[in-house]
């Protein structure tokens, strides 16, 4: 929790300092719960969370017949843990060999370092790994992974220019054939012009399932916290496209935005499978719900 608290400490120093002014003492009022509302707007969480959880807090509220506004703050924790609890899915990747996970996001949302985050935290398990190089239109995505793959003793399948679907059915073949635990799936984060990103992140879902009909067996999209309300917007698009099963949340430590959790519960709760709170191996972590309503408040 410390480590997280650290990675939040931008959330934590806007939201914790405008909320200690509000629970410092007083009555509860209708003037308290308007400046409740500002805060939450403040950090990102967006209308329809705040709406959700002002009504929430105020029905705690009355039933535990609250007065004083330092009382409003357990109150909020509370909505504020109840909201996001389902978001705190931890994936299994048992039961399945290879598990094939395709790593979704646009560039620069961290996805490239977040797969060779992930490939350590699997191998740290005593997974093997094998990752396909599928970002084929990016030149620096594919040298970055197996620039990283030669790092770390992990098989990186890649291939120059070329097909993304056709690099990532080769990995899962690759994968068979070594009998590989995970495949990491990179894709395209943008294309050059005419195409369109999400038809072509579509074919390599297809080809995907060619190689194996009831892969990919997590799709999984990588999100900047930076971006705050358009995370929604990200995740509503891939989501509809894809059909997402989880999410990465990066750069939780660079933004004071990290209320958008509380949008994406609301609005598309994916599963948040993992958050970035730092640049090294360790700082990607599972998601905690209780941890982060811990991190931000106390
Ligand atoms: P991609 O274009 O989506 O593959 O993005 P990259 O993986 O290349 O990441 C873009 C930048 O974000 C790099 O400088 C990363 O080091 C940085 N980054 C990724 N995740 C995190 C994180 O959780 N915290 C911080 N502070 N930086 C991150």
């Amino acid at each position: 929790t410390e480590r997280l608290k650290a990675g939040l400490s931008k959330t934590r120093d806007k939201l914790g300092k405008s909320l200690a002014g509000l629970f410092g003492g007083g009555q509860i009022d209708e003037d308290l719960y308007e400046e409740l509302e500002t805060v939450l707007l403040t950090a990102d969480m967006g209308v329809p969370a705040t709406t959700g959880l002002l009504k929430d807090v105020r029905e705690r509220v009355t039933l535990k017949g609250l007065k004083d506004a330092s009382e409003l703050k357990g109150a909020l924790k509370e909505s504020l843990h109840e909201l996001i609890a389902p978001l705190e899915a931890p994936l299994s990747v048992e039961g399945r060999k290879p598990f094939v996970i395709m790593m979704a996001g646009v560039n620069g949302a961290g996805k490239t370092t977040s797969i060779g985050k992930l490939a350590k935290y699997y191998q740290s398990q005593g997974k093997s790994v094998l990752l396909a190089a599928g970002d084929t239109f990016r030149a620096a995505a594919r040298e970055q992974l197996i620039a990283w793959g030669e790092r770390n003793n992990v098989t990186v399948i890649a291939q120059q220019g070329g097909d993304a679907a056709a690099v990532c059915f080769d990995a899962i073949q690759a994968a068979q054939a070594r009998g590989i635990d995970i495949v990491l799936a990179d894709t395209a984060g943008r294309l050059p012009t005419q195409l369109h990103l999400m038809e072509e992140i579509k074919k390599v879902k297809r080809v995907i399932q060619k190689a194996i009909p009831d892969a990919p067996h997590e799709i999984m999209l990588v999100l900047d916290a930076n971006i705050g309300q358009n995370a929604i917007n990200q995740v509503k698009a891939f989501d509809d496209a894809l059909g997402l099963t989880g999410l990465v949340l990066t750069k939780l430590d660079g933004t004071a935005k990290g209320g958008v959790i509380a949008a994406i519960a609301k609005e598309r709760p994916v599963p948040l499978r993992f958050v970035g709170v730092g640049e090294s191996i360790d700082d990607l972590r599972p998601f905690d719900a209780r941890g982060y309503v811990d991190a931000l408040f106390d």
